[in-house]
């Protein structure tokens, strides 16, 4: 995934927010990474810092809060988070495995002015 682009998402999602809310300034952005999302919050920080520039989020922070990737058992129906990387179901060992989370990276919530 291309941090910078997400980047950009995420800000512009935030602008739009605040905007509707007659915010004056955005001063905290909040992100959920998931696990499986490829996404580095270091990066995000980065491009952030970078784009925020002359923005009404030019003095925000942003947190991130990973979330562990989450697989439910087609064979068992079992639901466990993906605690090493094996890719198989605790239960009965199988790997017809679904992901239901830690596939995506979005905002859980923005703090403005
Ligand atoms: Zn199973």
């Amino acid at each position: 995934m291309h941090e910078l682009a997400i980047t950009q998402n995420i800000l512009d999602i935030a602008i739009n927010e605040a905007k509707a809310a007659q915010a004056s300034q955005i001063t905290k952005i909040r992100l959920i990474i998931g696990e499986l999302s490829g996404v580095v919050g270091e990066c995000i920080q980065f491009y952030f810092d970078f784009l925020k520039k002359d923005s009404i989020a030019q003095n925000a922070s942003i947190d991130f809060e990973t979330v562990p990737a989450e697989l439910h058992c087609r064979d068992c129906q079992t639901s466990f988070k993906l605690e090493d990387s094996s890719w198989a179901c605790p239960c009965c060992r199988s790997t017809n495995l679904e992901i239901t989370n830690g596939q995506s990276c979005f905002i859980e919530s923005i703090e403005v002015e």
